[in-house]
């Protein structure tokens, strides 16, 4: 029997968190790990379109899609029925040992919507950290080189390799060293945050200057980053820097490696983030958005470089499961059959209208910034532009107590960002702007 449809609208049946949440949150208390925390105090018991629904009966207007996961809606239609098809089929045989179609289809989609026209290979994982893992892998393989170059504000995971790339020490890395060896840190272009005159290409001069003096242009296997930054703010660098990076890379024998783990999958309004830069990686990884919530990865390159792995050198139990697998094959159909690309920018263009709105009569909006449905808000102490890191915890906590799921992230934790699913309708993503701007207006 399906599920009735789940309300479209904001709906808060309790105090926050309700007596079921709070039961659970006793019992997440005695059974898992207090190194596990959540954003929300309480529990979801269904998701779909722009609401969450919790287990008293509370609705949330999402504006996280569970960390840019959900992208074209959680449960939608399409997933479900393939999901459930596959599950009666088969759950898993382990692609290395009897492989089957579904991996096979993934890659050669994955080939078609990544950028660039040459022949590609791509290799399926369960989760961002473990593909960003294997693309390092890869390149190394290929160039016989070691160094890997990863940004300031860069997050790449939290597995031993990933947590040395990535650049934040609280949460991610503290107390959790020693990190691997051979990983470099390069500045990023922060167009907000750089001088006036450091434009796209400077900023890249200024990585590359860096680069060649403190590790050697011939050393460099890889250089990873997010073509718009994640967890580090939402960080859209300069027009030019991600391009001249790129040729720097090809130029020098180093492979540029974009990590689209978050940007991926329609969220920027085109396949890929790097589309809006006309850049096309040697790698890029994806994950998150790409399988609807189930947990799939991919690593797709040039096939050169892809090839020059020795048979068996990649792999995993899980990786490219059969269920993720459909269900990335159903989330392509469902972006391209729903028009999500266009529908990723008409929300950024909502979302966008609205906070550089605010920010006319605000200036402790320091900047309003993204790229399609990926958006973000940087709050500052307009006396001193200093980043404002209680300012934005306290308008999420204003919207979470209203019925609103919003995220923070940046380096300083000062920027609240958007990342609704795409099958939110405008009428909830106003409703839920007008509470993160009386938000906003309450913490004066
Ligand atoms: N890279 C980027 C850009 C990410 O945003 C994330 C997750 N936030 C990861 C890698 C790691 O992905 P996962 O949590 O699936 O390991």
């Amino acid at each position: 029997m399906p599920l009735p449809p789940l309300d479209q609208t904001r709906y808060l049946a309790t105090a926050l968190p309700g007596s079921r949440s709070l039961e659970l949150m006793r019992r997440k208390q005695a059974a898992v790990s207090a190194g596990v925390g959540t954003t929300m105090p309480v529990f979801a018991a269904r998701a779909n379109g722009g609401i969450v629904e919790d287990v008293d009966g509370n609705r949330f207007i999402d504006l996280g899609s569970g960390i840019a996961v959900t992208t074209v809606g959680s449960s939608a239609p399409r997933v479900v029925d393939a999901v459930n098809r596959q599950v009666e089929a088969f759950t898993h045989t382990c692609f290395m040992v009897t492989p089957y179609e579904g991996y096979v289809a993934v890659a050669e989609q994955l080939a078609r919507v990544t950028p660039g026209d040459h022949e590609k290979r791509t290799a399926l994982f369960n989760s961002g950290s473990e593909a960003v893992e294997n693309a390092v892998k890869i390149a190394r393989a290929y160039t016989g080189r070691d160094a890997v170059v990863a940004f300031d504000h860069a997050y790449h995971g939290r597995t031993n390799l990933t947590m040395a790339m990535t650049a934040k020490t609280m949460p991610y890395k503290s107390g959790f060293g020693p990190f691997a060896g051979e990983v470099y840190r390069a500045p990023m272009s922060y167009p907000f945050r750089d001088a006036d005159e450091i434009d796209g290409k400077l900023a890249a001069e200024r990585a590359i200057a860096m680069i060649e003096a403190q590790v050697g242009a011939d050393q460099v296997a890889a250089l990873v980053i997010e073509p718009v930054q994640g967890e580090g703010g939402f960080i859209v660098p300069a027009p030019g820097f991600l391009a001249a990076l790129a040729e720097w890379c090809t130029a020098n024998g180093a492979l540029f490696v974009a990590d689209e783990v978050q940007t991926g999958f329609g969220r920027t309004g085109t396949w890929f983030a790097v589309d809006h830069d006309g850049v096309v990686p040697d790698l890029l990884v994806s994950a998150k958005g790409i399988a609807g919530g189930l947990p799939l990865s991919a690593v797709t390159g040039r096939a050169e470089i892809m090839d020059s792995v020795h048979t068996g050198g990649l792999g995993g139990t899980y990786g490219g499961n059969p269920l993720a697998c459909a269900a990335a094959l159903a989330v392509i159909d469902t972006i391209e059959a729903d028009g999500l690309l266009e529908r990723a920018r008409q929300l950024g263009e909502t979302l966008v209208g609205r906070l550089r709105r605010l920010q006319q009569s605000d200036p402790r909006i320091g900047d309003v910034r993204g790229r399609g449905a990926m958006v973000a808000a940087e709050f500052v102490d307009p006396a001193t532009g200093k980043p404002d890191g209680a300012l934005a915890k306290a308008v999420a906590a204003y919207a979470h107590a209203r019925g609103v799921i919003t995220l923070t992230c940046g380096t300083w934790g000062n920027v609240i960002r958007f990342l609704p699913p795409l099958s939110i309708s405008d009428e909830l993503l106003d409703e839920a702007l007008t509470i993160v701007a009386e938000g906003l207006e309450q913490a004066r």
